[in-house]
């Protein structure tokens, strides 16, 4: 944990979420996504469930969480630590509402027939991005969290920059960025570090191998931190060798142009998919269109991939307190690929970069 950053305002959270269950049509929530209670409850712990209700929360866990649990969460959530037997813990609580929500994108089956067992007079009620649709907007404690987590990114990567070059393999350089990030204080890599060179950077989500690097290779390097479970997102595509020319040079320089056309549209109130738009006309303008094949950018915080995408069929609008990525590439089978990305706060008029390692060699 980095000293001095403003404390999220965890408080706000659950009376915010209890304005959206009637809309959802449940009287009762059960958060089964372990990353939804710490962002309602601040419980970090890595088992647990949360009941919320009109009346308040109630987080159910086990006897390794007897004394962190208390005293993680904020104000107003009460603890169960529950033994092998459940059911009356959640008869207790849940037993008077008529109709339970559970979250589709991440309750099991198994999760699904316990409740139905246990709460035999509900209906269970499948909700959708309910949690999620309040940790798009960021407050000033979880950006200055992802701030730091791209400050890290940053400069680990001024470090390690030189070693990206002839002879060094892949791997190599992928293990010196996660050494160089958790010895700047990153408690953990946002994602498994990307490091792909030559023919291997033309696919998108290549896992770093054992190929050594060649002069004049691109390698596409996309890799994160983690800060107090706060992740960031970078891609910064370079030349083995800083060597210049060619066809590798032309992709370099288009996917910049795309990507600068994209933060270009980046602020307050823009939808979502105008944003992919201006990356993807850019790249069909330098023929490169077909060569993007995926989205152009996606929301950051306590998960790596969370709401909003930025893709060509999101139907929503950017808003101040979003952090996002915008991250077009262009992949070329054989000779390789480029991808450039920031992780960026929207702004009202604009986009605040926390992403900042340069784009030149
Ligand atoms: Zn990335
Ligand atoms: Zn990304």
């Amino acid at each position: 944990m980095i000293d001095g950053l403003p404390s999220p305002e965890v408080a706000g959270r659950l009376p915010a979420l209890a304005t959206l269950l009637d809309g959802a049509g449940v009287d009762a929530l059960v958060v089964t996504n372990l990353v939804n209670v710490r962002y309602l409850t601040g419980f970090t712990g890595s088992a647990g469930e949360l009941l919320v209700d009109a009346g308040g929360a109630l987080l159910v866990t086990d006897g390794r969480y007897r004394e962190q649990a208390p005293g993680q969460v904020t104000a107003g959530v009460e603890v169960a630590i529950a033994g092998p037997d459940r059911r009356p813990t959640y008869v207790e609580r849940l037993g008077g509402a008529a109709r339970v929500g559970l979250e589709a994108g991440s309750a099991t089956w198994a999760d699904q027939r316990r409740l139905t067992g246990w709460l035999e007079e509900a209906d269970l009620v499948p909700t959708e991005g309910l949690v999620e649709s309040l940790r798009e907007v960021k407050d000033a404690g979880e950006v200055a969290r992802i701030e730091a987590a791209a400050a890290i990114a940053d400069a680990a990567l001024e470090e390690v920059a030189d070693g990206i070059r002839a002879g060094a393999s892949e791997r190599e350089v992928a293990a010196a960025l996660d050494h160089a990030m958790r010895c700047r204080g990153a408690e953990d890599r946002a994602f498994a570090t990307i490091v792909a060179g030559g023919p291997n950077s033309a696919l998108p989500h290549a896992r770093p191998s054992d190929r050594v690097l060649a002069s004049g290779d691109l390698v596409v390097c996309d890799f994160g931190a983690v800060v107090d479970g706060y992740r960031s997102d970078m891609t910064r595509s370079f030349r083995v060798d800083g060597r210049s020319g060619g066809r590798e040079d032309e992709l370099r320089d288009a996917v910049r142009v795309a990507q600068q056309a994209g933060l270009d549209r980046v602020a307050d109130g823009v939808p979502l998919a105008e944003v992919d738009a201006a990356c993807r006309e850019s790249l069909e303008a330098s023929g490169l269109g077909e060569a993007f094949a995926h989205g152009t950018g996606h929301g950051v915080g306590l998960d790596i991939h969370e709401a909003p995408a930025l893709s060509g069929s999101a139907t929503g609008t950017l808003r101040s307190g979003h952090v996002v990525t915008v991250e077009p590439g262009a992949y070329l089978a054989g000779l390789g690929g480029v991808r450039w990305e920031d992780t960026v706060l929207v702004t009202a008029d604009g986009h605040r970069a926390l992403t900042r390692a340069p784009k030149a060699d």
